[in-house]
C-alpha cells in the first residue's frame, strides 16, 4: 500500500523556530528538535510532538513495523493502566524491585501501575488465546508509550519519563523454537538500524539479564552524548557491556581486553529470553500432543523509538541545524520561495508544490513573507534533505537551484529533472 503524501504550507505551519532552547535544556537533541519546532518541553523528560516532530516520530516507527511484520509479528496495542495483581504474581510490583513504577488509587478504591513495561499483562491476557500446542508460536508486537519515573532525565528525547518503546513479545513451544526467532529478531533489528543510517555505528553487544541464558543482547549506538559504556572489537564484531565486561566473558568469547576498545554509546534496543519462568508465575500453559501442561517459552523485543530519534537528532546536526537522513525526514523537499516585485514567483512555486505533491513527495513550502536570509537560516535548522530555491534568478534561468542540506552540494534542475531524481 501507497501512503498518502501530505505536503505543507510553511505560512500555516503553527510552529516557530527560534534561537534559543529554553534555558533548564541541557541535552543537544532537544535543544536542536525544540528550537527547529519538533518538540515541545512539558517538564522534565516529558515531551509533546509537533507536526514535524510526529512526522520523523512516525517515519521511524514504519520502518520497524515493516521489519517487525516480515519477521510475522501482529501489532497490537496494550493498556497504560495496569493491575496489580499480576506484577504482584512476577514479585515486580514492589518499587524496591522496580524503581521506575508511577502508580495510582482508583476513587473506587485499589492500586493501579501505569505502564512502565508490558511483560506481564500481555503473558496474562495470552491466557484468553494459548490452550494447545496447535495456537503457537504467537508474535506481537506494538508501539507504546511508557511511564517511567527516572530518576535523572537529563537527556532529552533520548531517556523520558513518557516515551515511546517498540515492544514486541513472542510465545513459543519451547526453546528451539525460541531461539530461531530469537535470532531472526537479531537479523531485523540489524535491518532497522541500517535503514535507519546508523548501521555501521550499531553493536550487538553481550549484556547481562538473560533468565535462562548467561547473556541478553543490546543493540547500543555509538554516541557522544551516550549514557552507556562498551569495549568493541570491530574486526571481529564483537561488544561487550562494561556490567560483563570480566575474566569468563572474555575467556567465551575468546578475547582478550586489550583487543577491546572503548566507546561511549546509546542502547537503542534490547532483547530477552525469558525462558519459562513468567509463563510459569502467571500461568500460561499450553497441552501437548500427550495432553501435558507445558509452560510457554518467552522472550521480549525492544525499540526504543523516541530514543532512536535523539540520537538520530543528535548524530545528524551541524552548526546551523539539523541534517535528517532522506528516510526519516520530515518531508523531502524544502520548497524555498524568495519573492521579488517583477515577476510571479509565487505561482511557479505553486505549480512545483503541486507536481512534487501528485507524484508523491512530500514538500514543505516555505510561501511565508520573510527575508531571504531568514527562509535559508531555518531551513538549516529544520535539516530536510534538499532545499528547492525558487526565485526571479532561477525562472530566468529555467532550473531550479536545489541544495542539498548535507554536505551543501548545489545542482540546478528543470522541473522534470528534479521529479525524475526524486521519483526514481
Ligand atoms: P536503560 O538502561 O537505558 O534505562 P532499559 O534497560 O531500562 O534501558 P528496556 O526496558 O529494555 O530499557 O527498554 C527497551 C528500550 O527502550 C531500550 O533499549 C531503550 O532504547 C528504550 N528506553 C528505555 N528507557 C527509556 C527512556 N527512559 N526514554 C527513552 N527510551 C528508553
Ligand atoms: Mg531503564
Amino acid at each position: 500500500m501507497k501512503h498518502p503524501t501530505y505536503s505543507a504550507r510553511q505560512s500555516q505551519l503553527f510552529t516557530k523556530t527560534r534561537k534559543e532552547a529554553p534555558k533548564d535544556e541541557v541535552s543537544k537533541n532537544a535543544q536542536l528538535l525544540i528550537r527547529a519546532g519538533y518538540v515541545h518541553k512539558e517538564m522534565a523528560g516529558v515531551y509533546a510532538y509537533l507536526p514535524l516532530g510526529l512526522r520523523v516520530q512516525n517515519n521511524i516507527k514504519e520502518i520497524v513495523r515493516e521489519e517487525m511484520e516480515k519477521i510475522g509479528g501482529q501489532e497490537i496495542i496494550m493498556t497504560s493502566l495496569q493491575r496489580k495483581e499480576l506484577w504482584e504474581k512476577t514479585k515486580r510490583w514492589d518499587d524496591e524491585v522496580v524503581d521506575v513504577w508511577f502508580k495510582t488509587e482508583l476513587k473506587a478504591g485499589g492500586d493501579i501501575g501505569l505502564a512502565w513495561s508490558h511483560e506481564e499483562p500481555i503473558a496474562d491476557m495470552m491466557k484468553n488465546y494459548v490452550a494447545s500446542f496447535r495456537d503457537l508460536p504467537i508474535f506481537v508486537y506494538q508501539f507504546q508509550t511508557k511511564l517511567r519515573n527516572e530518576l535523572r532525565a537529563k537527556s532529552g528525547i533520548m531517556r523520558g519519563r513518557e516515551f515511546v518503546m517498540k515492544d514486541m513479545y513472542s510465545f513459543c513451544l519451547d526453546e528451539a523454537e525460541h531461539t530461531r526467532f530469537y535470532n531472526s529478531t537479531i537479523e531485523a533489528y540489524k535491518r532497522v538500524y541500517e535503514r535507519l543510517g546508523i548501521g555501521a555505528d550499531t553493536f550487538v553487544t553481550f549484556a547481562s539479564g538473560g533468565a535462562f541464558t548467561q547473556f541478553s543482547h543490546e543493540f547500543q549506538t555509538i554516541a557522544e552524548t551516550g549514557e552507556d559504556v562498551i569495549y568493541i572489537n570491530r574486526e571481529k564484531g564483537i561488544a561487550i557491556n562494561e556490567e560483563v565486561l570480566n575474566e569468563a566473558t572474555l575467556k567465551e568469547l575468546a578475547i582478550t581486553r586489550a583487543d577491546l576498545e572503548e566507546v561511549k554509546t546509546a542502547e537503542v534496543g534490547n532483547i530477552f529470553n525469558f525462558g519459562t519462568q513468567k509463563s510459569e508465575d502467571l500461568g500460561l500453559f499450553y497441552t501437548n500432543d500427550k495432553g501435558e501442561q507445558i509452560p510457554v517459552w518467552m522472550g521480549s523485543y525492544g525499540i526504543g523509538i523516541t530514543r532512536v530519534m535523539g540520537l538520530l537528532a543528535e548524530k545528524f546536526s551541524d552548526a546551523k541545524g539539523l541534517v535528517w537522513p532522506e528516510q526519516v525526514a520530515p518531508f523531502r523537499v524544502h520548497l524555498v520561495e524568495l519573492q521579488s516585485d517583477n515577476v510571479d514567483v509565487r505561482a511557479e512555486a505553486a505549480e512545483v508544490y503541486r507536481e512534487l505533491t501528485e507524484a508523491g513527495v512530500p514538500v514543505l513550502w516555505d510561501d511565508r513573507d520573510v527575508r531571504a536570509g531568514e527562509k535559508f537560516a531555518d531551513s538549516d535548522l529544520i535539516g530536510i534533505p534538499l532545499r528547492v530555491v525558487v526565485s526571479e534568478k532561477t525562472l530566468a534561468a529555467g532550473k531550479f537551484e536545489c541544495v542539498h542540506r548535507q554536505g551543501g552540494r548545489v545542482e540546478h534542475k528543470s522541473m522534470s529533472e528534479l521529479l525524475g531524481q526524486l521519483t526514481a
